[in-house]
């Protein structure tokens, strides 16, 4: 046995290619390792490239540039002792329970008995004991992804990888899965030695991993890596616990601002080319006014803001991060601060607060003054849609530039800056000035 890492990545770089030639670059500087013993966590928002780098590892693609890989060889393709665990079950629907399983053996040379051994002893060990013939439809969203884990399990891999496996599931089963997975995790029942977990809960990446590599975007790299010492099983109320909630809270908060900056740089005089979280303006005047009233007055502290509002933390994320972005709040060491007019747009009736918002909204939102100005110079004071997409794409992938133009939509409207008409997908502007 030589010491080698389970798996390792170093400086890897994946980029596609885009419909004019160029590239959208979606991975840089990406090194990581795996050990034996460990759970390590992916976390970072939608579209940081977690999937991405999930599929290098599979051998489902290859990197730009960089090398990975397991147990010391290259990985040049699926490799037989990694296997994946998938968000949206990935089942068979006109396969049974054990034939969903036994299809993980297929690939290998195995007799037809040591098959059913093994797919049975799968099936039992994820608590599916008396549902081997049952079909997906007949279960729940929390039995079909214990199959999922079932047919990753059975070909006894070394790694197992899983993207965001609990994120499809309601709140008390995802808790219940996640809890039978680090029981038969750290009494080693599992025929596994390391495990890699790709997950935007923070909650659940303080909960199951040793190391958690805190991902930023555009492009996707690594911002940080945080060691979670507690011992396992781990309680969400320790404050130990809670700790390390916040401190990697404020990591994903604080840095991509700066991140943010540096982008522009790149772009100069543009602007246009950051992707927009798509939040709704009911859902910023509402943490406004939240954080405004007693007993926070103007400044809460995240977590304590979400637990009141009974949202999850991450939910709360990009609600923050927008009210940043607009300059109604700056976010201090784990507390979000409403700045002058946050406040003064909190305590405002809705004509004011209209016309706070639109001041703010084309003045730090570079997408939507282009749209308001691109308006107001047409004679017909309107435009297409896909005029805007066109622009986008050249900084972002399609999915991110529909977002971004969803985004700026409603505030458009919110803020009656221009008008959109979902029909024929055309701007106009209501009041040209
Ligand atoms: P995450 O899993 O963190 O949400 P992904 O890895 O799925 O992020 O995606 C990261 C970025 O890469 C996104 O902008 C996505 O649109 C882009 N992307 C992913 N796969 C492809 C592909 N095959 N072709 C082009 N762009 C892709
Ligand atoms: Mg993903």
């Amino acid at each position: 046995m030589n010491n080698s890492p389970l798996l390792q990545c170093t400086d890897v770089r994946k980029a596609f290619p885009k419909p004019d030639g160029a590239e959208l670059l979606v991975l840089e500087g990406m090194n990581l390792e795996l050990r034996e013993g460990q759970i390590v966590g992916l976390l970072g928002r939608s579209g940081s490239g977690k999937s991405t780098l999930l599929r290098l590892i599979a051998g489902l693609s290859e990197p730009s540039a960089g090398n990975l890989r397991y147990m010391g060889k290259p990985i040049l393709g699926p490799a037989p002792g990694i296997a994946m665990v998938f968000q949206s079950f990935a089942l068979f629907p006109w396969l049974t329970v054990f034939e969903n399983v036994a299809l993980g053996l297929e690939a290998q040379r195995m007799s037809r008995p040591e098959i059913r051994t093994r797919s049975l002893a799968a099936i039992d060990l994820i608590g599916l004991d008396g549902f081997e013939s049952a079909y997906p439809r007949e279960l729940s969203g929390g039995m079909r992804q214990r199959v999922g884990f079932a047919r990753a399990l059975v070909v006894h891999p070394n790694i197992l990888l899983m993207d965001e496996p609990f994120s499809a599931l309601d709140v008390l089963t995802a808790e219940t899965l996640r809890t039978d997975f680090l029981d038969l995790w750290s009494e080693g029942r599992m025929p596994i030695k390391g495990v890699i977990l790709v997950t935007h809960n923070i909650e659940e990446a303080v909960l199951m991993c040793d190391r958690v590599l805190v991902f930023g975007s555009n492009p996707g790299r690594i911002l940080s890596e945080i060691k979670v010492n507690l011992p396992q099983p781990r309680n969400r109320l320790d404050p130990s616990f809670r700790e390390l909630v916040e401190r990697i809270y404020v990591e994903m908060t604080v840095r991509p601002a700066a991140g943010t900056a540096g982008r522009k740089e790149n772009f100069p005089g543009l602007g246009i080319g950051s992707a927009l979280p798509h939040v709704s303006s009911n859902l910023l005047a509402g943490l406004m006014e939240a954080v405004a009233a007693p007993p926070f007055n103007g400044k809460a502290d995240l977590p304590e803001i979400a637990s009141d509002l009974t949202m999850e933390i991450d939910e709360l994320f990009p609600v923050a991060e927008t009210l940043q972005m607009l300059r109604f709040a700056e976010v201090e060491g784990g507390d979000l601060k409403l700045t002058e007019d946050g406040l003064a747009f909190a305590h405002a009736a809705l004509d004011e607060r209209k016309r706070i918002f639109l001041r703010h909204l084309l003045t730090y939102v570079p997408l939507a003054a282009h749209v308001r100005r691109v308006l107001d110079e047409r004679a017909s004071h309107s435009a297409r849609k896909s005029r805007f997409i066109d622009e986008l794409e050249d900084f972002m992938s399609e999915e991110a530039a529909e977002q971004s133009l969803r985004a700026v939509v409603s505030w458009g409207r919110y803020a009656e800056a221009f008008a959109y008409d979902d029909e024929n997908a055309m701007f106009s502007l209501e009041n040209p000035t």
